[in-house]
C-alpha cells in the first residue's frame, strides 16, 4: 500500500477548527503532514521543502489562495494541488477560471471524502513510479474521428451524447469539468435549469464502461461537475 511511504501534505488552513481534525486524520492515515495558517507560509514552505499534495483554504488572511496557487505552479511546484472552499457558489468559477488546481472541494466536507480525493491525488502524482493498482486490462482508447470506444480490443457501444460526454472528460483526464461546460458543450450553449440529463448520461455511461472493465471511473465532484481519472498511458 502506498500508505507506507511517508507522503507530505501540506494543509493551508486559517480556521484551528477546521485545520486540527483534518490534520490528525490525515496523520493517522499516515501522512507526514504540515499545517500553515498563511499564504505566505505555504509558498515559503514550497520552496524549501515540496509537498505531493497541498490542500489549500480559498479564504487566507494574507492573500488569496487562488494567488497561491497561481504562484506556486509560477514557482515551479509540480505536485498536487487541492483546493477547499466555504464560497461553494464560487467552485464553477474557479474550476473554469484554471489556476493550475488539480481538485476541488466545497466546505463543509467528510474527513472521509477528503482522505479518499487525497489519496486519489497522491495515487496520480506517483503513478509514474509503479506504485499502480495494477494491469491496464480495460484501458480506454478512444478514436475520435470514427467517433469509437475501445475497452482494450473490446468495442463499448455509446450513444452520441454518450460519447460526447467522454470525449470531453478525456480531453481533460484527471481534471475536473464543471457541469455547465458538458451542458453548454453537448447539448446546447443555450441551456436552461435543469441538468438532470446530464445525470442520466454520465450514469449510463458509468455502467457501460464499468461492465466492459474499462480501468477509468467518472467520478462526480459535488456541486462541480465530473472528471474522469484512472490509468493514464504513458506518452
Ligand atoms: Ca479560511
Amino acid at each position: 500500500m502506498l500508505r507506507n511511504v511517508a507522503h507530505r501534505v501540506l494543509v493551508v488552513e486559517d480556521e484551528e477548527d477546521i485545520a486540527i481534525p483534518l490534520v490528525r486524520t490525515l496523520e493517522r492515515e499516515g501522512y507526514d503532514v504540515l499545517w500553515v495558517d498563511s499564504g505566505q507560509k505555504a509558498l515559503d514552505e514550497l520552496q524549501s521543502r515540496s509537498a505531493e499534495v497541498v490542500i489549500l483554504d480559498l479564504g487566507l488572511p494574507d492573500m488569496d489562495g487562488l494567488e497561491v496557487c497561481r504562484r506556486a505552479r509560477d514557482a515551479g511546484y509540480e505536485g498536487a494541488i487541492m483546493i477547499v472552499t466555504a464560497r461553494a457558489g464560487e467552485l464553477d468559477r474557479v474550476v473554469g477560471l484554471d489556476y493550475g488546481a488539480d481538485d476541488y472541494l466545497a466546505k463543509p466536507f467528510g474527513l472521509a471524502e477528503l482522505q479518499a480525493r487525497v489519496r486519489a491525488l497522491i495515487r496520480r502524482t506517483s503513478g509514474a513510479n509503479g506504485h499502480g493498482d495494477g494491469i491496464d486490462e480495460g484501458a480506454l482508447r478512444i478514436d475520435v474521428a470514427a467517433r469509437r470506444v475501445y475497452a482494450g480490443e473490446d468495442e463499448v457501444p455509446l450513444t452520441g451524447k454518450e460519447f460526447d460526454v467522454l470525449n470531453i472528460l478525456a480531453a481533460h483526464r484527471d481534471k475536473v469539468v464543471s457541469r455547465g461546460r458538458l451542458m453548454a458543450d453537448v447539448w446546447d450553449e443555450n441551456w436552461y435549469g435543469s441538468t438532470k440529463t446530464l445525470d442520466v448520461t454520465i450514469g449510463r455511461l458509468r455502467q457501460k464502461l464499468e461492465s466492459v472493465g474499462v480501468s477509468e471511473r467518472v467520478v462526480a465532484v459535488r456541486g462541480v461537475g465530473f472528471r474522469l481519472e484512472g490509468s493514464t498511458p504513458d506518452a
